[in-house]
This record gives structure tokens, C-alpha cells and sequence, in this order.
């Protein structure tokens, strides 16, 4: 640091990770130099929020009543551009540390994307948080003059070249803000053209809340309107879909729109957004959950939280209370009674919005569904009080409607005369859970059992125990009254009755302590065995879930069931079978049924048995 007696200046290094960056920016040829006034204009904007804030309970703020807004002004003749806000201003020390001295990660991020990126990341530089220094892709100097709210504060001023230091000074400014002077490259001195900047706010910079000035003009160049509280018939779909663009920074377009405004019991103005994907892009400008939280156009809270349940933490937007009291702080607002109401107001919105997609927009319905599914499944696990509220938003694929999504009502529309439960079949993935024994039995009844095949589902089955009057059963679990089913079959398609007690001996001497009890079932058609817990008060799901949060838990012990009419356990009681080849079989039935249930542990252990079995057949 230095010290030049005659102008006072100091001047300042740059943290290494910043002077990498600002050599990126100052040789790099980018296309998208515009974005620079985006980031200009951004942390304009953010200042003018933080200082109208501010006053909401300091009556301590320098040009209290001066309007707050921005103003550009643009000289051709000397390649000048100035940017000025009548926002909260920076002291001194701020000044050095926010544009310069500050360590920034942001700028390493920035750095080595760069290194393999494609595109022109200095499009995103903003969600690095070192959009500032895009300034220098564009400019041969910058000053940055500020002064403080603070009423006693003096004005400062920054200047860098981006080449090396930067130069702090005491500067003349009487007004609040902050002034931003650029001596434009001779290759951007399209800037200083008043309708090239006009397009660059159209483009970017539209719904920023404080009006944007051009030269001496008092007509705003940006629509400025809190698109919230516009009326929806003065909206058009454009509009719409470039205030979600503009608030997330997101490519694609949002899935879903609900503009709504509500005057009793609370005034609320809310426009909120169902995106098209799940996971936000790589660039969002939304870092966190949660919704915008303004009162009377003022923002309150970028990212609130309590507005929405958990699971709805997906849905994007702003909402705008006028009852908010005025003088808030961000604590007080979270503690207020109001925001339980606005809670309920608004979630109350997005779930009659989703019922009503689900009815008259089908297809988008699904869409939403298959992204946001697993959000509403994760509600009824952790939310009992909202399962009866989603229960109608939810979707399956069944047994015997695999490829269309059924709600609970489709389901019991269809549901066979007699039948009195909901039966559904948790397992591992779509395919291998049709092939499950317990599913046997329903097969052959033509009885429709919900595929539940989400890791979510062990733990939303937790709270969905019934819906209307119906009990929701595992169809491993059910007790399904066979009687009918087992009197179709000839008495003489099965294994007469002493044979088949020799069978069960033989099972279980083969099988040994490794299950409670060898038994027969009338419940299976096509398969040969089935593994099932014979305690009742065992519950499948709980187990599940356990074992997906890895918990200490002990398996307990199965029972195996057979078939008595199955082909394959009648030839194993036949002559000419040896006891080597009975022995491999009937483990490696036992191990079919650990494999179907997802319980084996190592199943390519069974691969030198499978190779045993096929020489032992080749043999004969
Ligand atoms: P970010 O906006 O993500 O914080 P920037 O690099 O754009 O990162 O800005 C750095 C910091 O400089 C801001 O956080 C803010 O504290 C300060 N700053 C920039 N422009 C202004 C301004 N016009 N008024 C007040 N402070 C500003
Ligand atoms: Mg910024």
C-alpha cells in the first residue's frame, strides 16, 4: 500500500484468485459482452432493496425521500458510460473489501469452469458472485464513486484499470449511492448508444423493481412493473415466462404458472411457478429453496422457506403481502403469526392448482408427475397431517396397467366386486417386481396391485395406510381368501400328500437354520416357492426403510412356502433324480426367493452352482 501525498490515494492489491480472474476477463474474446450491464444493473438493483430496507426502521438514512432508481448516461464521443443508484452506497472500508480485497471463491470457481467449458461462461458469471468484474470485459477504466447511507460517512471513489491495483480516494458526491463511471474498449462502444442499451434492459434487466432511466429522460426503460401485481389479463405468456427467466436464470421454460391475488382474509398478490425439471440447471440463479417474500414491493427475504411445506420446496416465485407489518426485520417476519396464514394461503393455492392439472391437463399432470412425484410421496411420509391432501395427487403404474399412471381412484373404480383392500407390491424396479411369487396369487385373479418401486415408497407408505375406506395391504402380507382358487385346481395336479411331506423334510434338512419353517401354499401359480414373514405384526415397509438408512436392524428369520402343484417340485421327488442334484436345486430355489425379495447377499456366488446344475443335466 501506498501513499501519494498530493490526491491521497491509496492503492490496493487485488487477491490473487481476482487478478486471475480479471486477466480471464480482460483477454478473453467473449460474444455476450452486454451481460456486464446485467451485473451492474443487478447489484444496483440489490442496493436500492437493501437501502429501502433499511429504512423501514432507520430513521437515521442520508436522502431519505430521494426516489430510489437508476440512472444510465452515456457519452459516445468519449466511450463514456455511467451507471448511477441512489442505493445503500458503500463506506471506505467496504468499497476495498467488496471490490477487490475480499476473498473470493466465487472467483476460483469461476476460473476453472472456465478451463473446460464450452460455452461463454462469462454469460453466468453472476452466479459466481463476482459479477462485477465482468465490467472489465468491456472497459479500459472503471471508477466506482460511493457514498454511504450512513449519514456520516464520506464519499469514496475505486478506480482500476483491471490490470493491476486499484486505487482508493476521498472523493466529492453529495448524494447517496453509488456511481459508476466505464471508459469503454474501442470495441464495445456500442454501449454507449442509447437504444443499443435500451434492447440490452428489455432483454435482461425488465423486471428489476426500481425504475431505469436513460440519459435525461424521465420515461423508464425497463417495464419495472411487480409483474405480481399486474393484472392477469394485461400479461402475456411472454411475459410471464421471461420474469421466471430473468428470476432463475433457468433455460428451459417453466412447466406451470399460478398467479394469484387474495384479499381476505390476508392481502396477498403471489405468482409462483412449477419449473419443467426437478434438479435446477447448472447456472440457476436460485441457490437455495424457497420463495421471494415481498411487503408493499419491498424485498423482505430472497429465499423464504415457510411459505410452502418441505414438499413443495420445488415450486419457484415471489409472494407479496401488504399486511406484512412495516417495520419488519427479517427475524420478525419469520416469528410474525402472519406467515403461518400466508403459509396456508398459499400452499392451499398450489394444491388446488396441481388437482386442477391433474383433471383438465392430463399430460402435464404426468410430466409434473414424473418430476415431482417423489416430492408429494415424500410429503405423506413426513407430513401425516397432509396425506389426506395428496393422496389425490398421487400416481401408479399397476400390475395390470403397467404403462399408464392411476390414481387411488382409478384404482378403485376398477377394484373387483368382493375385493375390500388396496393391495400393492413394493420391490426394487418395475420388471423384476411382476415377476415376484406374491404376486402370483393376484395374477391369476385379474386383481390389480399398485407397483411401488421408488425408495420413496417404504417411507410414504408409512403414512398412507388407507385411503377412503380402504386399507392399503402388501400383497406378501395379504390375507387373501384362497379357498375358491385352490378348489379349481384338480386335486390330482398336485403332489399327493405323503410324497409332499417327504419334500418338506427334505427342504428342510437342506435348508437347515437358515429358515423359521418349510410349509406348503395354496397362494402360488406360476412360481415355485415364496419367502414370507409369518408374524403378522411385521411390518415389510419398516424393514425397508431401515435397511435404506442403513440402520443396525436383523432380518427376521422367513418362512418358505411351496407350491403343491408346481412341475418342477414334483420331478424332484421322481426315481432317478440323485440326492447331489435335489440338494442344488432346492438351494437354488431358496436362493431365487432371496433374489426376487432383494435380500440376497451375493448373488454371483449362485453362478458356480448354475454352471453345477447344467453339467449335472448334460450328464444324463
Ligand atoms: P454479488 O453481487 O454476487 O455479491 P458482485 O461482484 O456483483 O457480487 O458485487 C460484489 C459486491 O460489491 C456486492 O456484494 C456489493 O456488496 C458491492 N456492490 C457492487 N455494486 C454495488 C452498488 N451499486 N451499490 C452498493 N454495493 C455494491
Ligand atoms: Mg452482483
Amino acid at each position: 500500500m501506498t501513499e501519494d501525498k498530493k490526491t491521497s490515494a491509496q492503492s490496493f492489491t487485488f487477491k490473487a484468485e481476482t487478478k486471475q480472474l480479471l486477466n480471464i476477463l480482460i483477454h478473453s474474446l467473449y460474444k455476450d459482452k452486454e451481460v456486464f450491464l446485467r451485473e451492474l444493473l443487478s447489484n444496483a438493483s440489490d442496493a436500492l432493496n437493501r437501502v429501502h430496507f433499511e429504512m423501514l426502521t432507520n430513521q437515521n438514512v442520508l436522502d431519505a425521500d430521494v426516489e430510489l432508481n437508476i440512472r444510465i448516461t452515456a457519452d459516445k464521443d468519449e466511450r463514456m458510460l455511467t451507471i448511477q443508484d441512489t442505493g445503500i452506497g458503500m463506506t471506505k472500508d467496504e468499497i476495498i473489501e467488496n471490490l477487490g480485497t475480499i476473498a473470493q471463491s466465487g472467483a476460483r470457481n469461476f476460473i476453472e469452469a472456465t478451463k473446460d467449458a464450452e460455452e461463454d461462461l462469462a454469460q453466468v458469471i453472476g452466479q459466481f458472485g463476482v459479477g462485477f468484474y465482468s465490467v472489465f470485459m468491456a472497459a479500459e477504466w472503471v471508477r466506482v464513486t460511493s457514498r454511504s447511507y450512513k449519514p456520516r460517512a464520506k464519499a469514496v471513489s475505486w478506480y482500476a484499470t483491471g490490470e493491476d491495483d486499484f486505487e482508493i480516494s476521498p472523493a466529492e458526491m453529495n448524494e447517496r449511492g453509488t456511481k459508476i463511471e466505464i471508459k469503454l474498449k474501442k470495441d464495445a462502444e456500442e454501449f454507449a448508444e442509447d437504444y443499443r442499451l435500451n434492447t440490452i434492459i428489455k432483454k435482461h434487466s425488465d423486471y428489476i423493481g426500481f425504475p431505469i432511466y436513460i440519459g435525461d429522460s424521465e420515461e423508464q426503460a425497463n417495464a419495472q412493473s411487480s409483474l405480481w401485481r399486474t393484472a392477469r389479463n394485461e400479461i402475456t405468456d411472454e411475459q410471464y415466462n421471461d420474469f421466471y427467466r430473468q428470476m432463475t436464470m433457468e433455460f428451459e421454460e417453466p412447466l406451470y404458472r399460478i398467479h394469484s391475488v387474495t384479499d381476505a382474509p390476508v392481502q396477498l398478490f403471489a405468482l409462483l411457478y412449477i419449473p419443467s425439471k426437478a434438479e435446477r440447471g447448472m447456472f440457476s440463479a436460485r441457490k437455495e429453496d424457497g420463495l421471494k417474500l415481498y411487503s408493499r414491493n419491498i424485498l423482505i427475504d430472497e429465499y423464504t422457506k415457510d411459505l410452502l411445506p418441505e414438499y413443495l420446496r420445488f415450486v419457484q416465485g415471489v409472494v407479496d403481502s401488504e399486511d406484512l407489518p412495516l417495520n419488519v426485520s427479517r427475524e420478525t417476519v419469520q416469528s410474525s403469526g402472519l406467515m403461518p396464514r400466508l403459509k396456508k394461503i398459499v400452499t392451499g393455492q398450489v394444491m388446488r392448482e396441481l388437482e386442477k392439472m391433474a383433471k383438465k391437463d392430463v399430460e402435464k399432470y404426468i410430466s409434473f408427475w414424473e418430476e415431482f412425484g417423489v416430492f408429494l410421496k415424500q410429503g405423506i411420509a413426513s407430513e401425516p397431517m397432509a396425506t389426506e391432501k395428496v393422496q389425490p395427487l398421487l400416481r401408479f403404474k399397476t400390475n395390470t396397467n403397467p404403462e399408464e399412471w392411476s390414481s387411488l381412484d382409478d384404482y378403485v373404480e376398477r377394484m373387483q366386486e368382493e375385493q375390500k383392500e388396496i393391495y400393492y407390491i413394493v420391490g426394487d424396479d418395475p420388471k423384476s417386481v411382476l415377476l415376484s411369487p406374491h404376486l402370483d396369487y393376484f395374477q391369476s385373479q385379474g386383481t390389480e396391485v399398485l407397483l411401488l418401486t421408488n425408495p420413496m415408497d417404504s417411507f410414504m407408505l408409512m403414512g398412507l395406510t388407507k385411503y377412503k375406506e380402504y386399507e392399503l395391504k402388501s400383497v406378501a402380507q395379504a390375507d387373501v381368501d384362497t379357498t375358491e382358487a385352490s378348489e379349481k385346481e384338480s386335486e390330482a395336479e398336485k403332489i399327493p400328500e405323503d410324497e409332499f411331506a417327504t419334500l418338506l423334510e427334505l427342504f428342510k434338512e437342506t435348508l437347515g437354520e437358515r429358515v423359521e419353517d418349510v410349509r406348503t401354499s395354496n397362494r402360488l401359480s406360476q412360481s415355485v416357492a415364496r419367502l414370507i414373514v409369518a408374524d403378522d405384526n411385521f411390518n415389510p415397509e419398516l424393514q425397508r426403510v431401515y435397511r435404506y438408512l442403513g440402520k443396525d436392524y436383523e432380518d427376521p428369520k422367513k418362512t418358505l412356502e411351496l407350491n403343491p402343484s408346481h412341475s418342477i417340485l414334483k420331478s424332484l421327488l421322481a426315481e432317478n433324480i440323485e440326492a447331489d442334484l435335489q440338494k442344488e436345486i432346492i438351494e437354488q430355489i431358496y436362493d431365487n426367493t432371496l433374489l426376487v425379495e432383494g435380500l440376497h447377499p451375493d448373488p454371483s456366488s449362485m453362478a458356480s452352482r448354475i454352471q453345477n446344475l447344467m453339467e449335472m443335466v448334460l450328464d444324463k
